[in-house]
């Protein structure tokens, strides 16, 4: 996956229909409490203004019925906030897309910003509708994907619309040029040895993750809950720890497959109950007694995972290795994440809870990369084609 990105389509005097991710959260009162995406979406908005083009942007926020508008869905807040960050006025259309939009669109001037409503107050959104797309399609002369977080989905304003502008330049904003370039190009051509660290709940959330790495990396690092189904299939005691007992049997061919590769906790934290100031004891993974679970892996196995990490020269993380909100269990996580940190490799780190437990550490910075997208970053981990990607333009190459 090599695609153009907006730097490389001239669009002075264009405009340029951007799908932006701005599902950002919203209090009561419809104040935006954490306004990061908008934030990013800065870099490719910014840059289409600069250069004499006119970003008409577009979004869902939050599951709406897709009967049309519901105010506390309504994206009226986000054109104010993103009005401040730019330092200009941003454009409002109340209507997704129809007469009112395609007017807003058409007296927009060189440099001025448009946003319109919620797309999913459409239904044809979350359909996929091709009337609805048109409608969209119509009031641009370039298509922009700068949504990295709903690329693995086919909603109409991902795939139908950037179809209906076929022969117009379709390219990804610089955010989505980022997370395809660590989490599709750089595992597909890993520096090594490459290591991947997998933690969580489930085993079964991450099978597609685990078979994809298997056949690329050098080591996988299991911790979380996760670790608890291979211990059981292994023969081992888990107490009362979260377990997915019927995964026995696939956990038996992951390590059957994986072999040496595929790296399980020595030791484990465990303690009768989930409950802050509970008295905690180490155990040797698989001798978990009766009534204990495990909550973290233990100080043997975070040592030697960090050893590995340190000698990595390509490192994925997803998923924490213990219940990191609850103190002490957030040790085998933090351990991780710092080695990480430490490396010098080139480091990413999935969305979701790895991404929460590197920003509460104050280590974004020490690290490549943190993926914004948490489902989005395990399909592609997992490999899956998306299409909303694929059938945007290709970077041309000279012979
Ligand atoms: P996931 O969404 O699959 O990445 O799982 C993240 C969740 O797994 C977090 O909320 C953790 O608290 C939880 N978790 C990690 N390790 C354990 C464990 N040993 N026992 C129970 N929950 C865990």
């Amino acid at each position: 996956m090599n695609k153009k990105t907006i730097a490389e389509i001239n669009v002075k005097n264009k405009k340029v229909l951007v799908r932006v991710d701005f599902n950002v959260p919203l209090n009561k009162q419809g104040v935006i409490t954490d306004d990061r995406r908008l934030q990013m979406a800065l870099p490719t908005i910014q840059s289409i203004i600069k250069r004499g083009g006119s970003p008409i942007l577009m979004s869902h926020l939050g599951r709406p019925k897709g009967q049309g508008y519901e105010k506390e869905y309504s994206l009226l807040p986000i054109a104010k906030r993103l009005g401040e960050l730019l330092g200009q006025k941003v454009l409002f259309s109340s209507e997704v897309a129809g007469e009112e939009s395609q007017a807003k669109a058409d007296a927009l001037q060189s440099g001025e910003v448009l946003l319109l409503e919620n797309l999913r107050f459409d239904c044809g959104e979350k359909a996929g509708d091709d009337v609805f797309a048109s409608k969209l399609a119509q009031l641009a002369d370039v298509y922009c994907n700068d949504a990295f977080g709903t690329c693995h989905r086919t909603d109409a304003s991902m795939v139908a619309v950037p179809q209906a502008m076929e022969g117009q330049p379709r390219v990804v904003g610089f955010l989505v040029a980022k997370e395809i370039k660590y989490l599709s190009q750089t595992i597909s051509n890993p520096a090594r040895p490459f290591v991947a660290i997998l933690g969580g709940a489930k085993v079964s959330d991450k099978i597609g993750v685990i078979e994809n790495l298997l056949d690329k990396c050098d080591s996988i690092l299991i911790g979380g809950a996760m670790a608890n189904t291979f211990i059981l299939a292994q023969g081992g005691t888990v107490g009362t720890s979260l377990v997915e007992e019927e995964k026995q049997e696939l956990a038996r061919e992951l390590i059957a497959k994986g072999k040496e590769k595929l790296v399980l906790p020595i030791d484990v934290q465990s303690a009768q109950k989930l409950e802050a100031n509970v008295s905690v004891q180490t155990t040797p993974a698989g001798q978990i007694p009766d009534g204990f679970m495990a909550l973290d892996i233990g100080a043997e196995s975070a040592k030697k995972y960090s050893q590995i990490i340190a000698s990595a020269k390509t490192v994925v993380w997803n998923g924490p290795m213990g219940v990191f909100e609850l103190p002490p269990f957030d040790r085998g996580t933090e351990t991780v994440a710092k080695a990480i940190a430490n490396s010098k490799a080139t480091s990413i780190i999935g969305g979701g809870d790895s991404a929460a437990a590197i920003g509460q550490l104050g280590l974004t910075e020490a690290v490549s990369h943190v993926s914004t997208g948490g489902g989005a970053s395990l399909a592609m981990l997992e490999g899956r084609p998306f299409v909303a990607v694929e059938l945007l333009d290709e970077v041309e190459v000279s012979c």
